[in-house]
């Protein structure tokens, strides 16, 4: 098992981003964006295999972890075993699962590395026989010491950070439902002001004064043309 550098996990951070999004079930979710040291940024597919990996542990090697991927890092079912699954959009899975078999990993300039899916034995994974195309990339350490739901990906591009802000900064969920034996009468205001919904873990998180969001550095936007 890898084991994190001196500095964390993953390397030396020298900037970090993040948001706590509540998802629908009510529960806290985190979006953090690290930007590691030059020293330590992930620009071979090798350095990627060390800290990112998405395939199905061995349970002979390691029994906890592989434990943990499948209850926690398994995508779907979805596609044809599961139409209905939130992430089908237009009969295909918004989120691309199933990811293609490769043998190695490949980092891509422009989206996230295509990480190394070996065509492996399947596992039964909440009543469905599923393989490495449905791993959800993680890092071991972290699961390991923290057994959560912990996806990690290797953002290199540009786009790539660029979605992930986008991700940080999307806002809430929303939903505008109306039961009605009449006519509706649709009111812009009243619709805003009642479709925002907090979960009892969510008013907490507020009550308690945790953030939001945070950024390790402010961003500026120098001047070019001075006054002059
Ligand atoms: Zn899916």
């Amino acid at each position: 098992m890898d084991e994190p550098t001196v500095y964390g996990a993953l390397g030396k951070s020298i900037a970090q981003v993040y948001t706590i999004e509540f998802q629908k079930s009510g529960l806290s979710h985190a979006h953090i964006l690290i930007v590691l040291r030059a020293a330590d940024k992930f620009s071979t597919s090798e350095q990627t295999d060390k800290f990112v990996r998405a395939e199905i542990p061995s349970s002979i090697e390691n029994l906890r972890l592989h434990g943990i991927v499948t209850k926690c890092l398994m995508h779907g079912p979805c596609g044809i075993d599961n139409p209905g699954a939130p992430c089908m959009e237009a009969g295909q899975c918004k989120k691309m699962f199933p990811k293609e078999f490769r043998t190695e990993t490949t980092m891509n300039v422009s989206v996230y590395p295509l990480y190394r899916r070996c065509p492996s034995d399947t596992t039964f994974v909440r009543g469905r026989e599923m393989d490495n195309r449905f791993v959800v990339p993680y890092n071991p350490y972290m699961l390991l010491k923290y057994d959560a739901p912990i996806n990690v990906e290797v953002c290199t591009s540009l786009s790539a950070v660029k979605y992930i802000y986008k991700y940080i900064y999307k806002g809430f969920d929303c939903a505008n439902m109306v039961l009605s034996a009449g006519q509706v009468q649709y009111n812009e205001i009243e619709n805003y002001i009642d479709a925002r919904y907090v979960s009892a873990p969510e008013a907490m998180w507020r009550f308690l004064g945790s953030h939001m969001h945070d950024r390790s550095r402010a961003v500026m936007r120098l001047p070019v043309h001075l006054p002059n």
